[in-house]
């Protein structure tokens, strides 16, 4: 497999992109850090430039096609796969590169430029794996993390169902253990990569009791997808990120080695919540990626249109808008490089990676709702770009965890702090 040894150096920066992306603040993700730093190390320097040369070259050409055939991107995953741009965090015992969350969401804001589509069909395998990164043994990792490494498959992240979304403590599916198995039972749905998953992580409740609590009641397993019994529904059609995979999944007396128990029975709550630490600042990126190329597409756009005789960017209302979307990127990117940074450096991001979430994810969308503003008839045509971005958009208040979700946890976590005082 190819890694980060086969980068391509020095690509060529889109002109106004550059702009912006240059001067990223970046922090070094080096333990021995002693203060701020703006600058990339070069190892992350060399990943960013890949990453953006593979979006500029393999997903931007093709995305509008994959959004409207709704095909999934396996071309681009493989693609991606062989460069190395994929299952970075895996640790090097099994075989991957080891590199942290922030190095994951440089990449993950790249391609999200391209098409959010296809970055998310790849960053919900790095949501699938994050459990058995973080409460795997060694021997789970390198069996199912290894096995992501060896060949181009993704993992998915089985937990919401038709009945709890946001409260995950109402999950339903049941797995009850007989001899040296488990035999899960239930209904899982929105299901990334559901239909394409080579394994899943899978949340069920093994406690009967109804009254236990949610930190007792439930466990994690890593389920085959050639499982007997486990059921991939219908592809949904969804309002945008189209070429994503979500589907419902249903469990019937599925059996599972007690081997692929994560941790130990009761302990899937904090794994499955616990996996979000690492997985928000990704999102918070690729939220960022989308409302860079909004803010980049409307300001091209905007020199080349003219109303009245001068480009529309003359006209002090559309250059404030380009201005506060530019305020909002920026301080978006801010937000999840800050996230990403505190979980690297081992401390509990739970209130960054909330921010940055929820944050990043309001300007993405209104980024793309102003672009589309910005073209004016044409913004609202399937032949500009912009219109995809505003759909597109729409997920990131949604999925892992929504908007109110992470103003929960953020205010939450603000009274916890003033009752300790
Ligand atoms: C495209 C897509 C992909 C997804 N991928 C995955 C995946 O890979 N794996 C997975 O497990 N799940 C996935 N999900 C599920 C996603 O995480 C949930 O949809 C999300 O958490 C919200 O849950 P819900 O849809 O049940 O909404 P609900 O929980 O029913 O919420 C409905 C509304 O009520 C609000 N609300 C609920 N509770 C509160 C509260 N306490 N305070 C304030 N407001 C509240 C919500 O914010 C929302 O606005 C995906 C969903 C979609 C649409």
């Amino acid at each position: 497999m190819g890694s980060v040894g086969q980068i391509v150096r020095n690509s060529a920066r889109p002109g106004l992109r550059a702009l912006s992306s240059v001067p990223k603040p970046a922090v070094d993700t080096g333990k021995s850090s002693t203060g701020y730093s703006f600058e990339l190390n070069e190892t992350q320097k060399e990943l960013q430039d890949l990453a953006r040369k593979f979006t500029k070259e393999e997903i931007m050409p093709v995305a509008a096609e994959y959004d409207r055939t709704m095909k999934y991107p396996w071309d681009i995953v493989k693609k991606a796969w062989s460069v190395g741009l994929m299952n970075c965090h895996v640790p090097a015992h099994a075989g991957g590169l080891n590199l942290g969350v922030f190095d994951g969401c440089l990449i993950g804001e790249e391609m999200s430029y391209g098409c959010t589509g296809i970055s998310t069909a790849i960053e919900a395998s790095g949501l699938g794996q994050t459990p058995v990164l973080i409460a795997g043994s060694k021997e789970q990792q390198k069996k199912y993390l290894g096995r992501l490494i060896e060949e181009p498959l993704v993992a998915a992240y089985c937990v919401t169902e038709p009945g709890a979304g946001s409260d995950v403590n109402g999950v339903k599916t049941r797995a009850e253990k007989k001899g040296d198995e488990y035999i899960i039972n239930g209904q899982k749905m929105w299901i990334t990569n559901g239909g394409v998953a080579n394994w899943y992580f899978v949340l069920a409740r093994t406690n009967p009791d109804p009254k236990a609590p949610a930190n007792k009641a439930f466990t994690g397993f890593i389920v085959e997808r050639d499982t007997p019994g486990l059921t991939p529904g219908r592809k949904e059609i969804n309002m945008g990120q189209r070429c994503s995979d979500t589907r419902g999944i249903t469990f019937e007396d599925v059996r599972v080695p007690k081997e692929n128990v994560l941790i130990a029975e009761g302990a899937g709550f904090k794994i499955a919540m616990g996996a979000f630490d690492k997985t928000r600042p990704p999102v918070a990126s690729g939220a960022v990626g989308l409302a860079q190329r909004a803010l980049d597409e409307a300001t091209k756009y905007s020199n080349e249109r003219k109303t009245f005789g001068v480009p529309i960017n003359n006209h002090q209302a559309v250059a404030f808008m380009l201005a506060n979307m530019a305020i909002g990127v920026e301080t978006a990117r801010l937000a999840w490089m800050r996230a990403a940074w505190e979980v690297d450096q081992g401390r509990r991001n739970t209130y960054y990676a909330s921010v940055a979430k929820a944050y990043a994810a309001d300007v993405a969308n209104k980024c793309a709702t102003d672009a589309v503003q910005i073209f004016g008839g044409n913004g609202f045509n399937t032949e500009y770009p912009v219109e995809k971005l505003m759909r597109d958009a729409k997920i990131y208040q949604i999925y892992e965890g929504t908007a109110e979700i992470q103003r929960l946890i953020i205010s939450r976590a603000l009274i916890d702090q003033a009752n300790q005082k």
